[in-house]
């Protein structure tokens, strides 16, 4: 499996699906996992990992949100402590997300050596707050927006932000919940990186980055898209989608997430 980043401290694995991350913190008497995922060699493999280098540690298991991409391989790592956001426990989803994750696995005839379940968490975290894990500290933070219950973690000691399905750098936002949370989303994101010392933002497609340039550059790409689409929306113009996909590679299914976001924008501006 591909070691998309690899330290003494923190591995980033990347799946060969959707360039999908997984991420491995390893602290003085804890390790922390992130978002395990996606094809079961290398659920093992990540798995395999993890117990070569876990020792003595206290386990934890944090999920960014609930999308089934980033909670596929939850059953792999039972006895994890497990670390998601209130909205997380209480999603009303829960079956149809699990009903995507079957879909997949019919879809391409994959057989898992463990169970597929929604997860269960020890740590439900609501609204901004920190956690101590092992000696170092977590705080989060509330990023509803690109779906109902995503979690930002920052380890402020070490300057670590993982930031799940925001500031891709090959994907544009994609909009699932709510474009005025996802702007909301992105001035918190904007906020943590102007006020800290980011060493590293991990998104969960695609490359991390050391680049402070690079992470305001992203956060630049991220509004100019919203600005464009809602200027697309508000006016009825045709969004230039040849921009679109020069930036971005994928235009046979990026295309229709392109769509639906148009198509939420258009349901919640007649709301509002
Ligand atoms: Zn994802």
């Amino acid at each position: 499996m591909k070691l998309q980043y690899e330290h003494p401290s923190l591995v980033i694995f990347e799946s060969e699906l959707f360039r999908t991350t997984t991420t491995l913190v390893l602290g003085e008497g804890y390790l922390l996992l992130i978002d395990p995922n996606w094809l079961p060699r290398e659920i093992a493999f990540i798995h395999a990992y993890v117990e070569r280098v876990c020792g003595n540690r206290t386990c934890y298991l944090l999920f960014t949100h609930s999308d089934y991409d980033h909670i596929i391989g939850y059953g792999k790592f039972k006895g994890f402590e497990t670390i998601a956001s209130q909205n997380f426990v209480s999603n009303p989803k829960q079956v149809d997300i699990l009903a995507e994750i079957a879909t997949f696995d019919d879809q391409y005839y994959i057989q898992r050596d463990y169970a597929i379940e929604y997860p269960s968490i020890d740590h439900r975290i609501e609204s901004s707050s920190s956690m101590k894990l092992g000696i170092e500290t977590y705080e989060f933070y509330q990023a509803v927006g690109h779906n109902s219950d995503g979690l930002i973690s920052y380890n402020s000691d070490r300057g670590v932000l993982i930031v799940g399905d925001y500031l891709s750098n090959i994907e544009f936002p994609y909009i699932y919940e709510s474009v005025a949370k996802y702007k909301e989303t992105l001035e918190q994101l904007e906020r943590i990186i102007e006020n800290n010392s980011v060493q590293i933002l991990i998104t969960g497609h695609g490359d991390a980055t050391h680049d402070k340039n690079e992470m305001l550059q992203r956060l630049q790409d991220s509004h100019t898209y919203i600005e464009q689409l809602e200027a697309s929306v508000r006016n009825q113009q045709a969004f230039n989608e040849a921009i679109l996909w020069q930036r971005y590679q994928f235009p046979k299914i990026m295309q229709a997430f392109h769509q639906a976001n148009m198509e939420l924008l258009k349901k919640e501006l007649a709301l509002s």
